[in-house]
């Protein structure tokens, strides 16, 4: 059995210790370098070829075509005419993602970026897919 008196001095010893635990979210969390957060999307380098959907283990990414921006008119007679130019919208499923960065690894054009926000809880389900033009 322990004594009253051990537990009491336990309780004064530790009223001077600094805690080991940290103070998250009173006080700004530590982050690692190579922390893996929410995904963010470059639009203009993606070619919508799809590679990033056809990885992700747990269907949290869609690339949707957004617009067809139609061939600029030629310059100079002779030139070739500039291709039709597709832009495409990213939406993000962030309460099926897992993080695991495969779609960032797979992209051939570096249009997915892992950032380092971790902070995306929230009440709303709606709010957890984010759309990204
Ligand atoms: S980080 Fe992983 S789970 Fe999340 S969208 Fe990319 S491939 Fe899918
Ligand atoms: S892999 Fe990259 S370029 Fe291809 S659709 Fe996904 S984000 Fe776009």
């Amino acid at each position: 059995m322990i004594k009253p008196a051990r537990i009491f001095s336990e309780v004064i010893k530790h009223l001077f210790i600094k805690p080991a635990t940290s103070g998250y979210p009173f006080e700004k969390a530590k982050i690692m370098p190579n922390f893996r957060g929410r995904i963010d999307f470059d639009s203009p380098k993606c070619i919508g070829c799809q590679m990033c959907v056809k990885v992700c283990p747990s269907k949290a990414i869609e690339i949707r075509l957004a617009a067809i921006q139609p061939p600029a008119p030629a310059q100079v007679e002779g030139q070739p005419v500039v291709a039709a130019k597709r832009k495409f919208d990213c939406f993000m499923h962030l309460d099926h993602c897992v993080y695991c960065a495969q779609c960032v690894e797979t992209c051939p054009k570096d249009a997915l970026i892992m950032t380092q926000d971790f902070e995306l809880a929230h009440t709303s389900r709606a709010a957890l897919t984010r759309h990204y033009k």
